[in-house]
């Protein structure tokens, strides 16, 4: 909004171009294709109004007495519109409060989550080797980290059991 300046009236009539001033009357034609949005003729007086309808060809038509926005409504309307076209979608993540929270359900498992190594690899490898001078082959890891995974599952169950949302470490005794 920062290249808009204050208008000196809010529209001019669609007859004689008079400038309309803010909050005071102004007449629109009363047939309904004068007056969408898009076309929104505007006229300062009943005589500007009849000026038109013969121009137009219309049948039934008269004048209806209208008030013009103030400047304060006219800018609140500009800025409303400038931001609803900057916002091409209602943002609604945004109002929904965080309070409302939703029931608790367990992640169900993905395909690649029964192969990840869920240990450290080299930190195994040194305890093995500090231990005893051993190497350790790789598939080692993989039976270590399927096992984990089952101490894991049993003591997941018993936390969901218990209702809970963390694991402790009671749940692995
Ligand atoms: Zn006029
Ligand atoms: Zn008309």
């Amino acid at each position: 909004m920062t290249s808009t300046t204050t208008p000196e009236f809010w529209r001019k009539c669609s007859s004689c171009k008079k400038p309309l001033p803010f909050a005071q009357r102004y007449y629109v034609c009363s047939v309904s294709t004068c007056n969408r949005v898009r076309t929104g003729l505007v006229f300062c007086s009943v005589a500007c109004v009849d000026a038109h309808i013969p121009m137009m060809n219309h049948k039934d038509a008269g004048a209806i007495e209208k008030r013009a926005p103030t400047l304060a409504e006219w800018q609140r309307d500009q800025a409303e519109a400038a931001a609803a076209a900057a916002r091409p979608a209602p943002a609604q993540a945004a109002s929904s409060p965080s309070s409302v929270q939703a029931p608790y359900v367990p992640p169900t498992p993905t395909g690649d989550l029964r192969r990840d190594i869920l240990i450290v690899v080299s930190k195994t490898k040194d305890y093995v080797r500090a231990k005893s001078g051993l190497n350790t082959s790789d598939g080692v890891m993989e039976v270590l980290s399927d096992k984990l995974r089952a101490i894991l599952d049993e003591a997941i169950r018993r936390a969901i059991q218990d209702e809970r949302k963390t694991l402790l470490d009671r749940d692995l005794k």
